[in-house]
């Protein structure tokens, strides 16, 4: 049980972290659509710059649903269990991605053929 309770603060720690990086991301990208464009060349700059940012933010978003997941199978009890093979995923790496799915094994054969 004391094991849940860490791996939850740390799920939260984590969204919150990601959370307060989105809000900045997105703010920042709003000033730039926002911001007076005196040149072809600086418009092109600022484009470039805004999608990198909300392509950041989607990466970012993506893994607040994979946090969002991993505290729900918290909830669940089946925080940790590899969703591939059903076995116990090494907490080593559950404490170097916390919201992860799948052990080091599934995961290569999800990532070459897909879920
Ligand atoms: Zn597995």
């Amino acid at each position: 049980m004391e094991k849940s309770a860490n791996y939850r603060e740390i799920l939260l720690a984590m969204r919150r972290d990601v959370m307060r990086e989105i809000s900045g991301n997105t703010l920042a990208a709003r000033e730039m659509a926002q911001g007076d464009v005196p040149d072809i060349g600086d418009m092109s700059c600022a484009t470039y710059e805004r999608d990198v940012l909300l392509n950041l933010s989607e990466v970012q978003r993506q893994k607040v649903r994979d946090i969002d997941a991993a505290l729900a199978r918290l909830e669940q009890g089946e925080y940790g269990v590899c969703l591939g093979c059903g076995e116990e995923i090494p907490q080593k790496r559950m404490e170097v991605r916390p919201f992860s799915r799948y052990c080091v094994e599934c995961k290569t054969e999800v990532e070459r053929f897909g879920e």
